[in-house]
């Protein structure tokens, strides 16, 4: 039986926190944060919404399986394995990387979102990276299928129009009166639904975690709207690359204000806001609200990384 309440429940909209900065004050901006981390701890900010009507649809189809697919620290995975556990769906996780599958307890220890992942009792399947690029060729989905049973498939990253459709709820009447809505970008999905949910006076900004040209026209496949625009300046070098000044900034940014950010999407958005503030990207007097889309499961995977490379850890 599936119980949807853990979609269909979310009593209080997550709060809408403004910031201190002399900063901020300096240009006289006022800075927002709408808190989608707080509304799960993995399953996060805008996991949350992308994955509401894709497991309300996979209910009304009669699925009792979620398939997706991830990287081995992915948001993403968490999420589906415990949305998947919560409501009652049994979940597969394909994950990119067939060397995880050799010594596969000891892939467990070292690899706190897969673990994460297993505990909620998702299965998985490891691919190499060249199966994993083809994942969505009939002969593999057939092949899953073969294995699997029949199931209902969340495209990598969750992005699909029922994704975008979610997103369109991060923005409501509470966050009309900002001048800019800035979120982190990864698929793409998010953005376009916060696009679709805005009014035609804000302005939307995403802050791209990737590098690449190819997500403008993604996200033009979500909406018609075109009052938004990607700030490619702040990916550090790409997807999940990090530098000492970004986890000094993520810790800086946590004493300061009691929120923590993720390295791979939040913290980037962030320090790129402020940068932009800096550079007086925005005239005084705007309001300008970012999304917290969440994320923070993947910190402890990052430090790992960090400890390995001997930069300082990002303090949680
Ligand atoms: C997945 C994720 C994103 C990217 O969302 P897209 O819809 O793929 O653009 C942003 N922030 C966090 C914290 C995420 O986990």
């Amino acid at each position: 039986m599936n119980d949807l309440g853990f979609f269909t429940s979310l009593e209080d909209e997550p709060q809408i926190q403004y910031l201190r900065d002399s900063l901020y004050e300096e240009f006289q901006v006022e800075v927002a944060i709408k808190r989608e981390d707080q509304i799960d701890t993995y399953v996060s900010g805008n996991k949350f919404r992308k994955l509401k009507y894709n497991v309300l649809e996979a209910a009304k189809q009669q699925h009792d399986t979620l398939l997706t697919f991830g990287g081995a620290y992915s948001n993403h995975i968490a999420a589906v394995a415990k949305a998947g556990s919560r409501s009652g769906f049994k979940t597969i996780g394909v994950i990119r990387g067939e060397e995880l599958a050799q010594n596969l307890r000891q892939t467990l220890q070292h690899n706190p979102t897969l673990r994460f992942a297993k505990d909620y009792g998702m299965q998985f399947k490891f691919v190499s990276r060249e199966t994993y690029r083809e994942k969505l060729q009939p002969k593999f989905l057939q092949q899953l299928k073969d294995e699997f049973g029949t199931f209902y498939l969340i495209p990598e990253g969750g992005t699909n129009t029922l994704a975008v459709q979610g997103c369109t709820e991060i923005l409501s009447e509470a966050t009309q009166d900002f001048d800019y809505i800035a979120c982190p970008v990864g698929t793409g999905g998010t953005i376009g639904g916060i696009i679709d949910g805005s009014f035609p006076h804000q302005k939307i900004l995403g802050f791209p975690a990737l590098k690449g040209d190819f997500l403008n026209a993604e996200i033009k496949k979500y909406t018609d709207k075109t009052n938004w625009e990607l700030v490619n300046a702040y990916h550090f070098g790409g997807y999940a690359k990090v530098n000492q000044d970004l986890v000094t900034f993520i810790n800086d940014f946590k004493k300061k204000h009691d929120i923590l950010l993720d390295p791979v999407y939040t913290g980037k958005m962030m320090f790129g806001l402020r940068d932009l503030i800096r550079n007086e990207f925005f005239s005084k007097n705007t309001r300008i609200l970012a999304v917290h889309t969440g994320g923070l499961q993947g910190i402890a995977g990052m430090n790992q990384k960090l400890l390995k490379k001997g930069f300082p850890l990002i303090r949680m």
